[in-house]
């Protein structure tokens, strides 16, 4: 079985030491979390999860889940490990207390919980990620009725939430959608349709699960302008007739209410998720939020689980990683390059060989970068919600701009960092003993689902960078011009100072030329968006490295701080003057991909 131990000194370091959380967390209604009680649960989730999660993901994954006759089993140890979860409130940390919840930061809910949930068991941490998405929607813009009845099963996870978009021929294309909802005299819809890839759209953990599904009502806008949102609920209470759900027991009609699942898909990984086909016949859903906004709503709810998806792949690196370099210290092959290090073993430790380092340190510095502008963002996600309105704003243009980047870089990387360990275990790696054949199967689905990478990328380029005449964008230069003027007099500051100014520049001219040469032939942005979106992350992770080493060079001496130094080096030297080239291939435009005969592809 992989071994996982959860990386709390780095979250410590993060959130108190780099990033402040506590003084930025001022003001913001969290008065009840200080340090010590934020430290306090980054152990307890970190314990929770390697003692109760991990023993199951392997189980999982070979024995995986039985369907038959529309319904879906759950592989041995997933309904105590999802009870017990419930039952100690780790479901519910950020959710209101008037729900149930503990009102906890954001920051440690989207950042260092879904790092340890889905580093432990991915298939599991699902089901909560994506209830507490439903949650969120439901309990800012649902109906007082709604809300009141059904908020509080929600939070606590005992019933739980999906998230129903994709249709057979409706994938990155929503404005396809045929699901319809046709009103009912009582206030309620009637929705009638097939959703496909429904993740946890059935499944025996719950007793009720409750489908946000996205619909069109007759006679509205054509394409996305005329989709609405619908709760849709697999059981109604047992008591209600119609009208109204107040007053209406949590009892439930075990009659379903015309929600059926009719396959699960087999796939490459998560093979304890279920990916569901549902269909909705004449079932009674409601409104949430108003008529025909429906994908604003779902896109509220879509970049929350962006930044989790993104959390996918570095949690599943993580586990990779410290698989990985354990195998690794224990492995001897051939010898030093400069003369034998242990000459009365047969073999050198390969932690000898400059590759296998190459390897190993790929991954590590990937993971520490992305996890510290995880907590950047983490923190940015509570500060949208401060009352000062200088701070939320700012927050929110720079959660705009970091959530496909998140999502995008971190999966790519997730991948990048599996197969890398994968490859520095030779063997090993690729057969199922050590876990990374697991980890690689299962990591791959984060750079498709939430909208695919090319999708985030064209979302960076192509709105994020132009709203409101590039807004978003000064929130960010601000603190990266202001950061790196602080630090230009300082000769211990140099080798980070120096390369991220250069990619700053970069970045400008970069956004400049997408832009201008975007205005002239929209294919030149959309055939750069990709590479654009990866040197954006290049110079984002370059940023907190630097700010990392600020801090870490204050307190040389400690091994602890400097090797986040020697990481930070190793960013600077041998993973950032990738965006030498991806400049370059951003500046060659379209001709070569759009002049090629289609016929020949
Ligand atoms: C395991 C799994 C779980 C899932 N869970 C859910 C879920 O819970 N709920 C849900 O609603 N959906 C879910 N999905 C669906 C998932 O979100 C979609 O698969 C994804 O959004 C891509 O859509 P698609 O598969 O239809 O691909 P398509 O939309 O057909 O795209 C095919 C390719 O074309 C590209 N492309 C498409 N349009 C454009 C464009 N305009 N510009 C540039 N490139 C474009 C895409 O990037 C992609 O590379 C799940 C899918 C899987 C496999």
């Amino acid at each position: 079985m992989a071994e996982w131990n959860p990386p709390n000194r780095e979250y410590e370091f993060l959130f108190f030491e780099v990033f402040d959380a506590i003084e930025s967390l001022e003001g913001l209604g969290f008065d009840d979390f200080d340090k010590d009680s934020l430290s306090l649960m980054i152990e307890g989730w970190g314990n929770h999860t390697k003692e109760v999660w991990l023993p199951i993901n392997e189980t999982g994954d070979r024995e995986g889940l039985i369907f038959e006759g529309g319904e879906i089993t759950m592989p041995p140890g997933f309904k105590d490990a999802y009870k017990r979860g419930m039952e100690e409130g780790w479901f519910s940390t950020s959710c209101k207390p008037e729900h149930g919840g503990m009102g906890a930061p954001l920051c440690f809910q989207s950042v260092t919980w879904s790092e340890y949930g889905t580093a432990t068991c991915m298939a599991l941490s699902v089901f909560p990620a994506l209830s507490n998405g439903v949650y969120e929607v439901l309990s800012k813009h649902g109906s007082k009725d709604l809300v009141d009845y059904f908020a509080r099963k929600l939070a606590t996870g005992e019933w739980a939430g999906t998230m129903c978009l994709t249709e057979p021929h409706a994938g990155t294309d929503l404005g396809l959608i045929s699901t319809k909802a046709e009103p009912r005299p009582d206030g309620s819809y009637q929705v009638s349709g097939t959703k496909m890839f429904i993740t946890a759209g059935e499944h025996d953990m719950t007793e009720n699960i409750l489908h946000l599904v996205l619909a069109k009502v007759p006679g509205g806008p054509e394409g996305t302008k005329g989709i609405s949102l619908f709760l849709v609920p697999k059981h109604l209470p047992s008591d209600w007739g119609s009208g109204p759900l107040a007053g209406s027991s949590h009892e439930l009609n075990h009659q379903k209410n015309g929600v059926t699942c009719s396959g699960s898909e087999g796939k490459m990984g998560l093979h304890a998720s279920p990916t569901c086909v549902m269909n909705f016949e004449q079932s009674v859903g409601w409104l949430v939020g108003p008529l025909h906004r429906g994908m604003p709503l779902m896109f509220e709810m879509m970049n929350r689980e962006r930044l989790a998806t993104g959390m996918m792949g570095l949690g599943l690196a993580e586990i990779s990683y410290q698989n990985a370099a354990a195998w690794c210290r224990e492995r001897r092959q051939g010898r030093d390059l400069r003369g034998a290090r242990d000459p009365e073993e047969e073999a050198d430790s390969i932690l000898v060989h400059p590759d296998v380092r190459r390897m190993l340190l790929q991954a590590k510095v990937n993971i520490e970068g992305c996890r510290a502008l995880a907590s950047w963002t983490g923190i940015l996600l509570d500060q949208m919600h401060s009352d000062d309105k200088e701070v939320s704003e700012s927050a929110s243009a720079l959660v705009a701009l970091l959530t496909p980047i998140v999502k995008a870089h971190f999966t790519d990387l997730g991948c990048e960092t599996v197969d890398t360990c994968m490859q520095v275990m030779g063997g090993a790696g690729y057969c199922s003993e050590f876990g990374v054949e697991q980890f690689y199967r299962d990591v791959r689905i984060s750079k498709i689902w939430e909208g695919t990478n090319g999708i985030q990328a064209l979302d960076l380029a192509g709105r994020k960078i132009t709203k409101d005449f590039g807004a978003n964008l000064r929130h960010l230069m601000w603190p990266l011009i202001e950061f790196i003027e602080e630090n230009r007099e300082s000769k211990d500051m140099e080798e980070f100072n120096k390369p991220l100014y250069k990619g700053v520049r970069g970045l400008q001219q970069l956004t400049l030329m997408m832009v201008s040469e975007g205005m002239a032939n929209p294919n030149f942005l959309a055939a750069g968006a990709s590479d654009y979106c990866r040197y954006f992350g290049n110079v984002l992770l370059g940023y907190t490295w630097a700010k990392t080493a600020q801090v870490c060079l204050e307190r040389r001496g400690d091994p602890f701080y400097d090797a986040k130094l020697s990481s930070a080096r190793f960013f600077f030297d041998r993973i950032f003057p990738e965006t030498i080239s991806l400049a370059a291939k951003i500046q060659s435009g379209p001709k070569t991909l759009m002049e090629y005969p289609e016929a020949m592809i």
